[in-house]
């Protein structure tokens, strides 16, 4: 794996996207700040599915061992098929707005989880809820917590099995998640004084369709994930140029366990982190 220090040893770098176990990350975000204080990454994002419960024990760890950690939060919706996860950063995970709407999607998943159930009972595969909801503990509860539940209770061979064969997008037993506009997503970050910023947008995307996001009051565009080939990173890149918008990218980690989201290789300049943040604060001063 890459040490950042002596992979280009004057360059500061940051990872803006990493999941912990307050999501579907299999470490603890203590422990995930000690994976990369070891890897002597310094500046680094919590951003949990749904969840900001990650981000202050994190940001508590990290300050004992020189980790800074940016207030972060990865939201979901489908439009058309087409899946958007947008990060907020530098969020107030204290905010009002956000928490509102962080409960209510919280209250919906637990209900998706139950139709996943039923309709598994329905396929003869039965899976008591309450083992699904201890895997989540305090954490977002989603597909991952049930597919690890199939494998506990012995009903698929793997985790992966649980996916392709039950709950996976377009399988039997997978209901779909409950539908925000984009726009709102954008809303509530900008109302808990963060930047939006569409991530890993992969080749899904047209440029105008990431320019309608912009109208929509889009922030930045993650460039940098181990989904985006270099060309895609390119085009993204001269994207976010010709947009005005602004540059983000990290591992997106959850666990050691799949070697495609390492640590310590996909990774931003810490200056782009900096111009966010100023961005950021500079839309909270204009709107006092
Ligand atoms: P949910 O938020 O409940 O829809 O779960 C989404 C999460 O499930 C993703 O972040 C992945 O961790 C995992 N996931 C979704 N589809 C698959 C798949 N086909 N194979 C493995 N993991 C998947
Ligand atoms: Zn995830
Ligand atoms: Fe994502
Ligand atoms: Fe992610």
């Amino acid at each position: 794996m890459i040490n950042f220090k002596t992979a280009a040893p004057n360059i500061e770098y940051a990872d803006l996207h990493i999941h912990t176990s307050a999501s579907d990350g299999d470490f603890s975000p203590e422990q995930v700040i000690k994976l990369c204080a070891d890897l002597e990454i310094k500046t680094i994002s919590i951003t949990d599915h749904d969840t900001v419960s990650g981000v202050m024990p994190a940001a508590k760890a990290g300050r004992k061992v020189g980790v800074s950690v940016v207030p972060g939060v990865e939201l979901g919706t489908n439009a058309d098929d087409l899946e958007i996860h947008i990060l907020g950063y530098f969020i107030d995970i204290k905010s009002t707005a956000l928490n509102h709407y962080l409960t209510e999607i919280n209250e919906q998943r637990l209900r998706r989880t139950e139709l996943i159930v039923e309709s598994l009972a329905r396929h003869g595969i039965e899976i008591n809820l309450d083992k699904i909801i201890d895997k989540a503990g305090n954490g977002t509860i989603g597909r991952p917590h049930i597919a690890k539940a199939m494998v506990e209770a012995g009903v698929v061979q793997s985790y992966q099995a649980a996916f392709n064969n039950w709950i996976g997008d377009g399988a039997p037993a997978c209901e779909k998640k409950s539908r925000q506009e984009p726009a709102e997503l954008i809303e509530v970050i900008h109302q808990s004084g963060g930047a939006a910023v569409l991530a890993h947008p992969g080749n899904q995307w047209t440029g105008e369709s990431i320019r309608q996001l912009k109208r929509l009051g889009l922030d930045g565009i993650e460039v940098v994930h181990p989904r985006h080939t270099k060309k895609m990173e390119a085009a993204y890149r001269k994207l976010a140029f010709e947009c005005n918008l602004f540059i983000t990218g990290g591992s997106d980690f959850h666990t050691l366990k799949r070697k495609v989201n390492p640590l310590g290789k996909y990774k931003i300049d810490v200056t782009s982190v900096k111009r966010l943040k100023k961005h950021c604060e500079r839309r909270i001063d204009a709107k006092y």
